[in-house]
């Protein structure tokens, strides 16, 4: 026997010398080292040599790897005489191999993985809820798919840059991560997609808590390169059985609860109704529209006029875009903004809006109405664009409008950005005389603090309030305490959606100092606005 061979058994010559095979062989290496040599013992014994590779332990406690034979001797009669033991180091070519393992290992992770998140990657997702409804099938059990999209999350790769975007998705993983149990899957689709499968679920309500809690865990600030993120998402969700018998079709009716889910507002999740499937073709073909709406001038501006409560006097107009769809007739922006948001569209309209806003200010006023200010909704999408600033001073500069003309209406979400750099922007818009005003007051979450140290004049109740302050006396509190809170830090108050008499009279009695509304008017218009500026001076019926 070679000395590989001896290494290979743990022994010295000493130790074979004299000695019969079973003495000589039984070592002490592990039970499957064990059962290797007693199944080529056996082979051997009937005369078939055997050749394996075996990992032994030498001087030092080092691990080598030898490649054994047992090769059987025949004499010359044929018979078996004896068994030639041999062994190979062989260790750096098992090394080699394991490595080459190591990296099969690696690749196929990889190719399962999403690599920015190391989530499951879609095809993996497939493979997993593929097994998991063959499971439910046979048990006859619920299963939930969940479509995970992040609300504007492309405005935040635009304007803060991707290495931002990636590590908020990272964030936004391990966030998911969280909200879910072990036996769920999440899975990275690309993007700022992600899917969920809810394996072990037997009500559609848990389902709702788990889309919910999934909210509220995203709305918390993402802590990524000194910047405070705040996103939030829109959940669309899809059950086994009865949405969809195979992978593929959950997923897709996921996905398209998930746009109703962002069309309802987004922050929200969505149960997938059969009836949705027709809306997501008229999605589609909405986005399609859009893309050439810009270019082919199907976009007008109504506008509203906002008034002053106490006499009448009309002392602004909002400015509301309106499209005139060639075969589905005049939309308004419920049915098309969420969706202009979501593929970026929004950011060319509101430029033209802005524009078109400012130049029919001034052209009422160049046809010598008595001027008023107009009022241009900002995204906050928009308002986070770089060239956002240089935008508005073009755009007034070339429509020589006197910026004390131009109110830009701000969401609440705008306020809760990075304080810093909005705070910046606040004061540059309001030094240049534009002014400020928050839409929708009370829908979102603004800290009073920064409503006392951002340059905003004005608050506008939202109408969910006023409908409902006749009726509700909470809502009636809410406006009550919205008014005489933005009186104390010397804001200006406009209730939004008067629609009634009594409600008018009741914010009247409660000081709010404008209001806006179909009970004075419907959005109209330009035509119709120059009309009304110059023949009424009071919209209030005496
Ligand atoms: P908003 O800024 O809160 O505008 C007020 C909305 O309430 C308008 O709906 C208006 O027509 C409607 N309204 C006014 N008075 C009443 C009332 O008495 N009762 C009821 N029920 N509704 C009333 P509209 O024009 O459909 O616009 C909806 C939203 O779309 C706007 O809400 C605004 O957030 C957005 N939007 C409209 N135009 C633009 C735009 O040019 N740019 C951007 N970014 N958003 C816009
Ligand atoms: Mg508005
Ligand atoms: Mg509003």
């Amino acid at each position: 026997m070679n000395r590989s061979g001896l290494i290979a058994a743990g022994l010295r010559a000493e130790d074979v010398i004299g000695k019969s095979f079973d003495q000589t062989f039984w070592w002490s290496y592990s039970e499957p080292a064990r059962e290797q040599l007693r199944a080529a013992m056996a082979r051997a014994a009937d005369g078939e040599p055997s050749r394996y590779d075996v990992q032994v332990r030498v001087a030092g406690d080092t691990l080598v790897w030898i490649d054994f034979s047992l090769n059987p001797v025949h004499d010359v009669d044929g018979r078996m005489a004896y068994i030639v033991p041999s062994g190979n180091i062989i260790h750096e070519r098992v090394l080699a191999k394991e490595a080459v393992e190591a990296a099969k290992v690696r690749l196929d992770h990889l190719a399962h993985h999403d690599a920015l998140t190391d989530l499951p990657n879609r095809m993996l997702f497939q493979y997993r809820l593929n097994q998991v409804i063959e499971l439910a099938y046979r048990q006859g059990r619920q299963i939930v798919v969940m479509f995970v999209d992040l609300d504007q999350f492309k405005h935040i790769n635009d304007s803060l840059g991707h290495a931002v975007g990636d590590k908020l998705l990272r964030s936004v993983a391990q966030c998911l991560l969280g909200c879910v149990r072990h036996s769920d899957t999440i899975s990275r689709q690309g993007g700022d997609e992600f899917v969920l499968l809810l394996p072990s679920i037997t009500h559609p309500e848990d389902a709702a808590i788990c889309a919910q809690k999934i909210l509220t865990a995203l709305a918390l600030p993402h802590y990524i390169d000194q910047h405070y993120l705040h996103i939030s998402g829109s959940i669309g969700i899809s059950i086994y059985p009865d949405d969809g018998k195979d992978g593929e079709t959950l997923i897709k009716n996921a996905d398209i609860a998930m746009y109703f889910a962002k069309e309802n507002g987004r922050n929200n999740y969505k149960f997938f109704k059969q009836d949705m499937n027709d809306h997501a073709v008229q999605w589609q073909s909405i986005e399609t529209g859009l893309r050439h709406a810009l270019e082919r001038q199907e976009f007008v501006l109504h506008y509203q006029p906002k008034i002053n409560l106490k006499n009448g006097a009309i002392i602004g107009v909002e400015a509301l875009i309106r499209w005139q769809h060639p075969e589905r007739g005049q939309l308004t922006p419920n049915q098309f903004m969420a969706i202009a948001e979501d593929c970026g569209l929004i950011l060319p309209m509101g430029r033209w809006v802005l524009r078109e806003a400012c130049l029919q200010a001034q052209s009422w006023q160049r046809a010598g109405l008595p001027p008023v200010i107009v009022a241009v909704n900002t995204s906050a999408l928009e308002f986070r664009t770089k060239d956002f600033l240089d935008n508005i001073r073009t755009v007034l500069k070339e429509t020589c409008l006197e910026p004390c003309y131009l109110e830009l209406e701000l969401t609440e979400s705008v306020l809760m950005q990075d304080a810093g750099p909005i705070d910046a922007m606040l004061h540059t818009l309001a030094d240049l005389g534009v002014r400020l005003s928050i839409d929708d007051f009370g829908t979102g979450y603004s800290s009073l603090s920064y409503l006392r140290q951002f340059p905003i004049g004005t608050l506008k109740v939202d109408q969910s309030f006023v409908n409902q302050m006749c009726s509700n006396p909470d809502d009636a509190a809410i406006v009550s305490a919205v008014i005489s809170m933005g009186k104390s830090l010397k804001k200006r108050i406009i209730a939004e959606g008067i629609e009634t008499q009594e409600q008018y009279e009741l914010l009247l009695a409660q000081d709010c100092d404008e209001g806006q509304g179909y009970y004075f008017n419907r959005p109209l218009e330009a035509q119709e606005i120059a009309t009304l500026l110059q023949t009424s001076s009071s919209l209030i019926a005496n």
